[in-house]
C-alpha cells in the first residue's frame, strides 16, 4: 500500500472513519476493475499531497459486502468523503466518486475538507514533469489501442492517452457479433478489456481518466499536456479520439442532457425498465438502439425527419415487425421540457404541414450521427466537408509525423474492425517514419563528421 493510505477492513469502519479526527477520504475497490486500476496512482498521488491533513483509506469491497451495502455503495470505485460537521460529528459530505474518475474531481471534492488556499499551496509546490516517448496515441478506442499494440511491440516507446477509459464507444456497446475472432458475440465492455490488456502487455503504457488540456503538433517532437502537469513529447502521434453523438442543438437539448436526454442505450437503457421512450433518428444507429430498448421498455416512438428509414433492411423489417415500436414521420423536435413529475415533453414539428406538437415520454433516446472529436485540434488538419480528417492510404495526414485514424478519419463505413486495421496501418507506417527520423539523423552527424574532419 503506498504512502498515507490505510487498508482497512468493515470491522474499522468506525474507529478509522467514524471516530477519525480528521476528514477521510475512503475508496472502495475491487480487482480485475479497470476504473478502479486507472483511479490508483491518482488516489496515491491524492494522499502524498495532502496526507498530512486527511486521512486517505481503501477498503476491499468484495470482502466487505455488507458495509458497503449498508453504505448504498454498489459500484468499484466509489469514493466517500467525510468531515466533521460543527457538532463534531464526522458526516459524508460532497459528491461520491465513481466510474472513470478523474484528478481533477478529486481535487473539486476534496475543497469540502480543506481550505482552497491550503489546497492550492499544496498545488503549487507540485513539479511539473516532462515525458519523452517515440509515440503520442490520443484515444484509446479500437484504433489507438491497436496502433499502440503494433507500435509497442515495435519496440516503440507508446503511451496511450484517454480521457476516459480505454474502450471507446466499444465498451459501451452492449453486444458485439461480428467482430472476427471472438467465436459468439461478446460484451463491448469485455472485448476492450481484452484489447487493453494485450496492448499492456506488448508493452505500452495507457494514462486514462485524464484532462488533455493542449495538444501542440510540431514537427517531430509533438506536446500532449495532461492535467496541465504533465508535458509528453513525441517523435509522431496518431490521432484516435473518434467521433461522439451529434448534438440536435434544440432548446433543452444541453439542460436535460443525461437528466432525461440520452445518447447511449447500452448505458441508460436499463432505467427506463416498462416505460415508454421517443427515439429521435431513423438511420441504423437510431433503429438499431431502439430494437435494443425494445429489451427494456413497453413502447419507443422513433421520430423521423422523412418518410421512411435510412437503416439496412434487415434493421428495417426487425423495427416494423416489433410491436412495441411505433413510428412518428415527417418529423423533427423543437424543444425539450419536463413536466412537475419529471417526465419530459418533446415538442415536435411536422416538417410538411409545420404543425406543432406535444409529445410527452420517460426518457428521449438520440442519434442523428456522429461528429468527430476534434475540439482539441488548433492547427488546421486537411478534413472532409464534415469535419473528418484526411488522410492518405498509409493513414499520414499532411502535417509531417501526424496520423488519423479510426472513427475520426474521413470514410464511407465506421466499425471497430475498420478501425483496428486502420490501427494497424498507421502503426505500420508510424514506424518507418521513425526510423526515417533516425536514418536522417544519423546520415546528418555522419555529413557533420566528415565536413569537421
Ligand atoms: C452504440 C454503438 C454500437 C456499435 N456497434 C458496433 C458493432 O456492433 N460492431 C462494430 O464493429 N462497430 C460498432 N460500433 C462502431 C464502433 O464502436 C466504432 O467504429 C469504433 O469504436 C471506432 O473506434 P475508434 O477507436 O476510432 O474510436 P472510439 O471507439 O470512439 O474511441 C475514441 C477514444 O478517444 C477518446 N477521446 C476522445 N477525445 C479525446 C481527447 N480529446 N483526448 C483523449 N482521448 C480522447 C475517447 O474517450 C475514446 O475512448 C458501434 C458504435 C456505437 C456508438
Amino acid at each position: 500500500m503506498a504512502k498515507n493510505i490505510i487498508e482497512i477492513d468493515a470491522n474499522q469502519y468506525e474507529e478509522f472513519v467514524l471516530n477519525s479526527k480528521k476528514p477521510v477520504i475512503l475508496d472502495f475497490y475491487s480487482d480485475e476493475c479497470v476504473p478502479c486500476e486507472a483511479l490508483a496512482p491518482k488516489y496515491e498521488e491524492m494522499a502524498e499531497l495532502f496526507g498530512e491533513k486527511i486521512v486517505f483509506l481503501k477498503i476491499y469491497r468484495q470482502k466487505n459486502r455488507s458495509l458497503a451495502q449498508s453504505l448504498s455503495v454498489f459500484s468499484s470505485p466509489t469514493v466517500i468523503f467525510y468531515n466533521l460537521n460543527s457538532e463534531g460529528k464526522m458526516v459524508e459530505v460532497g459528491k461520491r466518486l465513481t466510474g472513470a474518475i478523474k484528478k481533477i474531481e478529486l481535487i473539486e471534492q476534496i475543497k469540502n475538507l480543506l481550505s482552497d488556499k491550503y489546497i492550492e499551496r499544496v498545488l503549487s509546490y507540485k513539479a511539473k514533469r516532462r515525458v519523452d516517448v517515440d509515440v503520442i496515441i490520443l484515444g484509446a478506442g479500437p484504433a489507438g489501442l491497436t496502433a499502440a499494440l503494433y507500435t509497442a511491440q515495435a519496440k516503440l516507446k507508446t503511451l496511450v492517452i484517454d480521457q476516459d477509459l480505454p474502450g471507446g464507444q466499444v465498451k459501451i456497446t452492449h453486444m458485439i457479433s461480428n467482430y472476427p475472432g471472438t467465436g459468439e458475440p461478446i460484451s463491448g465492455w469485455e472485448l476492450a478489456e481484452r484489447m487493453q490488456k494485450q496492448v499492456k502487455n506488448a508493452g505500452a503504457e495507457i494514462i486514462s481518466a485524464v484532462d488533455v488540456t493542449d495538444l501542440e503538433l510540431r514537427e517531430e517532437d509533438h506536446i500532449v499536456w495532461i492535467d496541465n502537469e504533465i508535458e509528453v513529447h513525441g517523435k509522431a502521434i496518431i490521432l484516435a479520439m473518434g467521433a461522439q453523438p451529434r448534438k440536435l442543438n434544440v432548446s433543452g437539448e444541453k439542460e436535460y442532457a443525461g437528466k432525461g436526454i440520452s445518447y447511449c442505450a447500452t448505458c441508460d437503457g436499463k432505467y427506463y425498465e416498462g416505460k415508454e421512450v421517443i427515439v429521435i433518428g431513423g438511420g441504423n444507429s437510431a433503429v438499431e438502439e431502439s430494437l435494443f430498448l425494445t429489451k427494456f421498455v413497453k413502447k419507443v416512438t422513433v421520430v423521423h425527419q422523412f418518410d421512411h428509414l435510412q437503416a439496412n433492411k434487415t434493421a428495417q423489417e426487425e423495427a416494423f415487425r416489433n410491436p412495441k415500436i411505433h413510428f412518428i414521420w415527417d418529423s423533427e423536435p423543437r424543444a425539450f421540457k419536463k413536466t412537475e413529475d419529471g417526465r419530459m415533453i418533446v415538442t415536435i414539428e411536422n416538417v410538411k404541414t409545420h404543425q406543432f406538437k406535444d409529445l410527452t415520454t420517460d426518457g428521449v433516446f438520440v442519434f442523428v450521427g456522429y461528429v468527430p472529436n476534434l475540439s482539441l485540434l488548433k492547427q488546421d488538419l486537411s478534413r472532409d466537408r464534415w469535419g473528418y480528417i484526411l488522410t492518405n492510404e498509409d493513414m499520414a495526414t499532411n502535417f509531417e509525423g501526424v496520423f488519423a485514424v479510426g472513427d475520426i478519419r474521413s470514410k464511407k463505413f465506421r466499425q471497430a474492425a475498420i478501425a483496428v486495421g486502420e490501427g494497424t496501418i498507421a502503426a505500420m507506417a508510424c514506424e518507418r517514419y521513425i526510423a526515417g527520423l533516425k536514418h536522417k539523423y544519423t546520415e546528418l552527424a555522419k555529413s557533420e563528421m566528415l565536413y569537421s574532419n
